[in-house]
Order: C-alpha cells, then structure tokens, then sequence
C-alpha cells in the first residue's frame, strides 16, 4: 500500500509544485514506485512533469467527478520515472460541480484507493488555499509535507494551516499527520531566515526535517524545459538536496 503524502502551503509561491515534482522524481531515482497527483488547476506540476496540460483527454478533474477512474487518466512520464494524474484550468470547476454531492471531500480518497497498490508513494501538489481541492487531497493522505521560506510572515500562515489540519484530522481522517517541515529557498547568508530557522526548529522539534532545499538558479530554470530539477541538472545543488530528501522519506515512512 502506498503512502499517501499532500504538499500544502495556503500561502503562494512558497515552493510547493518543485518539492512535489523533484521529490517524486528523487524517489523513483531511489527506486519508489510514484504516483504525482496535481490538485491545482494551475496545472504547474503537471507541465513540470513534462506533461502538456492542454492536450489532457482526461485529468484529476475527471476523476473527482466520478466520470474517469485514475488508471484511465494516469499519463506515465517517461522522462521523470514517475506517473502523473495531470490537471489543468478545468479543475476550478469541479469546486462548483461538486457543491451538493454527498461526502464529495472523499472522492480523491476513494479513487486512490483502487491504485495504490501499484505505488509506494502517492505525492499530492496542493493549490495555495485551504479550499475543497485541498480537503479532498488532505482526506485521502497519511500526511502533509509543508514546504517554507524562512521568512518572518512564513510562521503566521503555518498556524492557520496546522488549525485545518487538527480540524480535519479530528473530524474527517483520524490518519492525518504532519509528517514535517521543510526548508526551501534557503540562503544561509541571509540572517534572518537562519533565525527564523533556529526558531522553527526551537518550536516544531524533529518535525522539521534535516534536509534543507538551497535556493538554486537550477531548480527554477527546470519547469521551462518540462523537467523536474533532479532529472533536469543532477548535478545541481538543489537537485542533489531533493534527492536527499527523498531519502529522508524513504526512511520516515519505515518507522511510521
Ligand atoms: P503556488 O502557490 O502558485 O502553487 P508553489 O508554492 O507551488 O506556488 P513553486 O511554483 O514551486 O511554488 O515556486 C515558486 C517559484 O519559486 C517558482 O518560480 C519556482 O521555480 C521558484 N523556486 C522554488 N523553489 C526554489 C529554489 N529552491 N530555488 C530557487 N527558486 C525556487
Ligand atoms: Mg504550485
């Protein structure tokens, strides 16, 4: 059975969609079967794995209204080593569509369910809200990976997104964790965000993982050419501190 993983931040361009893609594409480097599933009608994490949103026949959207299975609109991403469940601009739909469904914060949860033995882990790029695309990723996963800037307003936000994750882990999925605290965009010449990181680490424990993301030129240029950093310069310090942290979660998800 897979582990099921959601990568949230309500907060915007905090380095959500390049966690999600080169930690899917480090962990098949490692040898993990991976399923990506992009949640956000962006469709940033779709495109970055080399996916064309626009010619999608079928998506994530789909899926959450019942009218394809996962397994029918699943793309395999030769390149990346992984498999894409893509989305594009249709999924702001699905938000309206599904208004009067019964137990329609579910529908993710139950579509996974009829793959996820063909996968070890099962990684889920939210969009920057805490909408019902995001409920419906946090109600099918084991946990949430929370990337962050170690800026001063990044410890502000984090208390709202906790607040929906003890909200949804007492009332909707009792698995429900926080497996951690990721370090992105980090610049250790930049004083404050190395005190904002020592307060993180005072405050959240061995919630934070020991892998830090630096901020790298790399990792930015990647998406340009539909390629996670990982596969798209290996070589590159930001790419080796993804697939570093696939190996962090390879070993976090033995002791869970
Ligand atoms: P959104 O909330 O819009 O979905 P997001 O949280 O998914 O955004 P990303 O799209 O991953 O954030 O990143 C925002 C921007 O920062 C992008 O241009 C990305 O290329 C860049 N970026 C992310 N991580 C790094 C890094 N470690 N070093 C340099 N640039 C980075
Ligand atoms: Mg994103």
């Amino acid at each position: 059975m897979a582990k099921i993983f959601c990568i949230a931040n309500q907060k915007g361009g905090v380095g959500k969609t390049t966690t999600t893609v080169n930690l899917a594409a480090g962990l098949a480097k490692v040898g993990q079967r991976v399923l990506m599933v992009d949640l956000d009608p962006q469709g940033n994490a779709t495109m970055g794995s080399g996916i064309d949103k626009r010619q999608l026949k079928l998506s994530v959207y789909d899926v959450l209204l019942e009218s394809a299975s996962i397994a029918e609109a699943r793309a395999t991403s030769e390149k990346c080593g992984y498999d894409v469940l893509g989305a594009n601009r249709e999924l702001a739909g699905a938000e309206v569509e599904l208004v009067d469904v019964e137990r329609r914060e579910r529908r993710l949860k139950l579509a996974l369910a009829e793959v996820d033995a063909q996968y070890d882990f099962v990684l889920i790029d939210c969009p920057p809200s805490l909408s019902m695309l995001t409920l419906n990723g946090l109600c099918a996963a084991h946990g949430v990976i929370v990337p962050m800037q170690c800026e001063y307003f990044a410890l502000e936000g984090l208390t709202d997104l906790v607040n929906t994750i003890k909200q949804v882990h007492a009332n909707l999925n009792k698995d429900l964790l926080i497996i951690g605290l990721l370090r992105v965009m980090f610049d250790p010449r930049i004083t404050l965000q190395t005190q904002v990181s020592d307060q993180l680490k005072a405050h959240f424990g061995d919630k934070v993982f020991n892998s830090v993301i630096p901020r790298n030129v790399r990792l930015a240029e990647a998406p340009s050419y539909g390629l996670p950093g990982v596969v798209f310069d290996a070589s590159a310090r930001g790419s080796q501190a993804y697939v570093a942290f696939a190996e962090e979660m390879v070993q976090r998800i033995q002791s869970m």
